[in-house]
């Protein structure tokens, strides 16, 4: 299902007062790496794509250090709307939503062989594969091909989870046969302190 930017196929939309909505991923649409969060915030619903605000550019620091390419890698959310307040509403209503809103995804998903995936924290992890718990699934392969690491946005809040999500990322980049920097060596020496 292509892009719209006046969908209305689930009650997202409807804290949505202005402005564009159904924001995409970004990266390479071919790239043999999708990583998933959750939902848009405000930068993203300004800016129409995914993962661009604060905990996005968390992630592209990550990422940036790993040394992994951008060739590689597409970022995206479960979700393409920016929830009221950035709070998504209740599971029963998410999961309506996600059945509206996952041939958007699906889309996203079209024209790559096989890809890895990588979800980032519990929204994502719940509505790619059915588990709970990210905090018991992070750094794991949580089905063939699915890989599962904390979201960004705690990792801001606590940055001593920061080598946690580097090395999730690393298994997912390494099926998706990605170069990555080697973990532990002088990149992952050192926590994130700030981040604006
Ligand atoms: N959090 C997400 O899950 N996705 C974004 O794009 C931004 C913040």
């Amino acid at each position: 299902m292509k892009r719209n930017q006046k969908c209305t196929r689930c009650s997202l939309h409807e804290h949505v007062k202005e402005g564009r909505r159904c924001v995409w991923g970004r990266g390479n649409l071919k790239a043999p790496l999708v990583i998933i969060g959750e939902a848009p915030g405000w930068e993203e619903h300004r800016s129409g794509k995914a993962f661009v605000g604060q905990a996005g550019k968390l992630l592209d620091h990550v990422i940036q250090k790993l040394g992994i390419s951008w060739r590689g890698l597409y970022v995206t959310n479960v979700f393409k709307c920016r929830p009221l307040e950035n709070t998504l509403p209740s599971s029963g209503e998410q999961e309506k939503c996600w059945v509206k809103c996952k041939p958007y995804f699906n889309e996203e998903l079209k024209g790559r062989k096989s890809p890895i995936l990588l979800v980032l924290g519990n929204t994502a992890l719940k509505h790619i594969t059915g588990l709970g718990y990210i905090s018991r699934q992070e750094g794991r392969e949580v089905s063939p091909g699915v890989f599962a690491g904390y979201h960004p946005a705690a990792v801001l809040r606590n940055p001593g989870l920061e080598p946690s999500l580097a090395l999730a990322i690393t298994k997912a980049a390494r099926a998706a046969k990605l170069k990555v920097n080697p973990i532990g060596g002088a990149h992952y020496d050192y926590p994130i302190k700030t981040y604006g």
